[in-house]
């Protein structure tokens, strides 16, 4: 049986997901189906969903428009599991700026843009909870978690959490749909007990 794994495709880096996911199953020895999700009707369908980096302001306001982001609650709801990246983290916390409108599906509080100019890009090796070696982690434009409120942290950099669990949502403030690299969506997916359910 196929799984049906939805890209949250309004805005963003939906390519780079749709690729990613194919082959994280690849690696897994599972059959992927990929659909992206540009407007309400699609989201019901998925077995697990992505949301990618981009702009959170526009993501935000397009999934609101579109009616996606009550499917993607109801998705949450029924414990179907999310891989959440950058803006995708963003949409889903809580952050100052309030022309993000927040899916308040992480009771997280996080900062835009939050390594500054001098770092605004950059990769390091990361270490991340379940993780046996670190993980290349590529971070643009990249936030930071403020407070992880109830998360669990899978992974900091300069005490900075970076990566949360809080049941079948994981949230990164990196990229890896960038590398190839599937041990992340390993985490977020093929050990999901959901999934198997
Ligand atoms: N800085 C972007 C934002 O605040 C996120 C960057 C990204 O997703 N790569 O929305």
């Amino acid at each position: 049986m196929t799984t049906i794994a939805g890209v949250v495709a309004v805005q963003g880096n939906v390519t780079e997901h749709a690729n990613a996911i194919e082959r994280a199953g690849k690696a897994h020895g599972e059959e992927i189906t990929v659909r992206e999700i540009r407007s309400s009707g699609t989201v019901p369908d998925c077995d697990l969903l992505l949301v990618p980096g981009g702009e959170s302001t526009t993501i935000s306001r397009l999934i609101h428009e579109g009616g996606i982001a009550p499917e993607i609650r109801d998705h949450v709801a029924a414990g179907k599991p999310v891989l959440a990246t950058c803006a995708g983290l963003i949409v889903f916390g809580r952050t100052d700026d309030d022309r993000v409108r927040s899916l308040s599906l992480l009771d997280i509080d996080v900062e835009r843009n939050a390594f500054g100019r001098q770092r605004d890009s950059f990769e390091t090796q990361l270490d991340i909870a379940g993780l046996d070696e670190p993980f290349p982690a590529v971070f643009i434009r990249a936030p930071a978690i403020a407070d992880a409120g109830e998360c669990d942290v899978l992974a900091a950099i300069e005490g900075r959490p970076v990566a949360v669990r809080r049941g079948s949502i994981i949230g990164t403030s990196f990229h890896p749909e960038l590398t190839a690299d599937s041990r992340v969506h390993r985490l977020a997916f093929f050990d999901a007990p959901s999934l198997r359910a």
